[in-house]
């Protein structure tokens, strides 16, 4: 008896000690800040400084998302299926299963391909563009707060066309680049801040379909120049944490980027810009990361492809969302020297499809909920875009369920 007794009177206090441990190295966990700010001021005494250190701010963390969508290009049978007679138009419906994508991102750059001169210069389609002011409407409206308006169809028709579009652009509070209305706004580098980030714009067009500026008005559209978009990225940089090209730039409906795409993305990434948004050839081309001449990133969509169009060939009618993450962190050294680091992370991209019937009932569709109603093999077509997309950057991921956050339609 006595035996058992003393047994298990040792094993009480075997688990007593054992508890007691365990619980002083759980309240030890969070006492090991005040053991590092004791181990400085044990290095302190050691060197024989009385003073005591400064405390180095607590560095900052921001994070902001940014996407864009490819071309918006109304022919005739889009606008004419968006007239809502009296010669107005609406294009609500062609939006609506895009629109939570689009919304989602802190800022939604688009790529403006058909002029929105507005229904005063009369509306016209391929190979001169003019759109209704209605269509400026829904990409504010979708969530769109830059505009590129450098493209082969800037001057499509004419100035007064460029002057409809930016007095509008402007009236709805959308940033646009890539075209001017002065030598003034030309040099102007475009900004926009959120969670105290700032993104400067940039936009370029290979050619204007062989139609010149008028004579002395040069600053209507800008053209990519090497030099001038070198002298630009760097303004940019000097004013901002990110630098977002706009490209118009590629062979038409050729699925991978050419050797002249290369050079000039590489020669963005060599002069620091973070991201170049590429459009024109009306298919999707791969993303793909260019590594400067520092060491730095520069992410690419080499071509977002037809976000809306009425081109019916099946690559012609896919386009796509692109969303990246930028972070900023701001340390700050024990002078309060601020030392700041700028990340572009994590590209996301939805890839989307032009459907239509009879060249009538548009609609935009996220790839990733086709039916074979609307394509056949509508699964494997989606597959083989995922590879193609992906081909340069295996961790490229794909939004594939409906963003949570939504404003009730
Ligand atoms: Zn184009």
């Amino acid at each position: 008896m006595v035996k058992i007794i003393l047994k298990k009177y040792f094993l009480l206090i075997a688990l007593l000690i054992l508890v007691s441990c365990v619980d002083q190295n759980l309240s030890n966990k969070p006492a090991e800040t005040p053991k590092e700010n004791q181990s400085i001021q044990d290095n302190n005494s050691e060197s024989g400084e009385n003073v005591q250190k400064p405390v180095p701010k607590d560095p900052e963390y921001y994070s902001a998302t940014i996407s864009a969508i490819g071309d918006i290009l109304a022919h005739g049978p889009v606008y004419k299926d968006a007239s809502i007679g009296n010669n107005q138009y609406d294009f609500t419906d062609m939006f609506t299963q895009v629109k939570p994508y689009i919304e989602k991102a802190d800022i939604t750059v688009a790529n403006s391909e058909s002029i929105i001169g507005g229904q005063e210069l009369g509306l016209s389609s391929y190979p001169q563009f003019n759109s209704p002011y209605e269509l400026a409407d829904i990409l504010k409206d979708v969530g769109v707060d830059v505009v590129n308006m450098a493209n082969n169809h800037t001057l499509d028709r004419g100035e007064q066309a460029i002057l409809n579009a930016t007095n509008y652009w402007k009236k709805l509070g959308v940033e646009y680049v890539g075209a001017a209305t002065s030598v003034e706004e030309s040099q102007q580098i475009k900004t926009l801040t959120v969670n105290n980030i700032t993104f400067s714009f940039l936009g370029y067009t290979y050619g204007t379909n062989g139609l010149k500026v008028p004579e002395g008005k040069e600053y209507l559209v800008s053209y990519i120049d090497e030099e001038k978009m070198v002298e630009d990225i760097q303004k940019a940089k000097e004013i901002s944490d990110i630098v977002v090209l706009n490209l118009h730039i590629g062979d038409e409906y050729s699925r991978t980027q050419n050797e002249y795409q290369e050079k000039v993305a590489q020669l963005a990434a060599d002069n620091g810009a973070h991201i170049i948004f590429a459009h024109h050839p009306h298919v999707l081309q791969p993303v793909k990361w260019y590594t400067g001449v520092d060491g730095n990133q520069t992410f690419v969509i080499h071509s977002l492809g037809n976000f809306l169009s009425s081109q019916d060939e099946l690559y012609r009618q896919i386009g796509a969302l692109i969303e990246v993450e930028v972070d900023k962190t701001i340390t700050y050294d024990s002078d309060g020297q601020a030392n700041t680091l700028v990340e572009v992370q994590n590209p996301k991209i939805l890839p989307t499809y032009v459907k239509f019937t009879d060249r009538k009932d548009f609609k935009v569709l996220p790839m990733f909920q086709l039916t074979n109603e609307y394509l056949p093999n509508a699964a494997t077509i989606y597959n083989e875009i995922k590879e193609h997309m992906s081909q340069f950057d295996p961790n490229l991921q794909f939004i594939e369920s409906k963003p949570e956050l939504q404003e009730p339609s």
